[in-house]
C-alpha cells in the first residue's frame, strides 16, 4: 500500500516512491510549526505559511492531497482548515478556489501578472479570477464606506 507523504516531513512512510511531487516542495526546509500555528500570532503565521506556499512548484498537488485525504489541520496547498473545508463542500467550485485565493490573487495582479496566469497556477478558468476580483474590490468599497460612515 502506498501512502502519500506530505512535503514537509510531518507524516513518515518509507514506501512512497522518491520523486514524487514532495521531492518538489517549496516548505522542505521550512519549520514545519509554520504551517500548524496555534496561539496568539497564528494569524501572522498562517500568512507566513501562505506565503510559503505562493511559489511552490507542487501546490495543486499538494492541495490536491490534503483534500483528499482530508487535512484537517494546517496550511496545505496555500489553504487553511476554513479554506479547504469551503472547497470540500464543493470541490468543483472554482469560485470558491479564487475566493479562497484572495491573498495571492492580489498579491499576483499587484505584480502586473495576468488573469491567467493567475488561473493557470490555481487551476482554474479566468473568469472565476475576474468576478472574484470584481468581488474583493466590491468588499473593499464597501469596508471603506462604512468607515467613511
Ligand atoms: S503548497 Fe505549501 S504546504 Fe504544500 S508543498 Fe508547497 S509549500 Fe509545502
Amino acid at each position: 500500500m502506498t501512502t502519500m507523504t506530505p512535503p514537509t516531513g510531518r507524516v513518515r512512510n518509507s514506501a512512497a516512491p522518491a520523486r514524487d511531487w514532495r521531492s518538489y516542495a517549496t516548505c522542505r526546509e521550512t519549520d514545519p510549526e509554520l504551517f500548524f500555528a496555534i496561539g496568539p500570532h497564528s494569524a501572522r503565521e498562517i500568512a507566513q505559511a501562505k506565503r510559503v506556499c505562493v511559489g511552490c512548484p507542487v501546490r495543486s498537488a499538494c492541495l490536491e492531497w490534503a483534500l483528499d485525504t482530508g487535512q484537517n489541520h494546517g496550511v496545505w496547498g496555500g489553504l487553511d482548515e476554513a479554506e479547504r473545508r469551503q472547497i470540500a463542500r464543493n470541490p468543483f467550485s472554482h469560485r470558491a478556489v479564487a475566493l479562497a485565493n484572495q491573498e495571492f490573487i492580489e498579491e499576483q495582479l499587484a505584480a502586473k501578472v495576468s488573469l491567467r496566469q493567475i488561473a493557470a497556477e490555481l487551476g482554474i478558468g479566468h473568469a472565476a479570477v475576474r468576478h472574484a476580483v470584481a468581488e474583493f474590490r466590491a468588499n473593499r468599497e464597501g469596508v471603506e464606506e462604512v468607515q467613511a460612515a
